[in-house]
C-alpha cells in the first residue's frame, strides 16, 4: 500500500467514538448516514469515513481519496461544520 505522508494515522479516531461526538450534534444516529465525497464521487456511509482528531475538532476524510469530506469544531457556545468537501449530507428523520 502506498504511503502517505499528509495523514497522521495515529490521530485517527475509531468508529464508536466517532459516532458519540456525531451523535452529540445531531441528535439522531449518523454512522449509517450516507454522504458522497465532492472531490471523487465515491458514496458510502458517514461511518466509513476516515476520521481525525486535528486541533480543536474532527475531520472526517473520504476513504477513497482522503479528500476532506467533513470538518467539526465544537466550542462551548456552539458547533461549527464545514461540509463543503460532501456533495450532501443526507439526516434520516
Ligand atoms: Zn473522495
Amino acid at each position: 500500500m502506498e504511503e502517505r505522508t499528509d495523514i497522521n494515522r495515529e490521530l485517527m479516531l475509531d468508529a464508536n467514538a466517532t459516532a458519540g461526538v456525531l451523535y452529540e450534534i445531531f441528535g439522531v444516529e449518523m454512522t449509517a448516514s450516507p454522504t458522497e465525497c465532492a472531490n471523487c464521487g465515491n458514496e458510502g456511509e458517514i461511518g466509513g469515513l476516515l476520521a481525525f482528531v486535528q486541533g480543536p475538532g474532527i475531520v472526517l476524510r473520504c476513504s477513497a481519496c482522503e479528500n476532506v469530506v467533513l470538518r467539526i469544531v465544537q466550542t462551548p457556545e456552539a458547533v461549527y461544520l464545514d461540509a463543503r468537501g460532501a456533495v450532501y449530507l443526507r439526516l434520516a428523520r
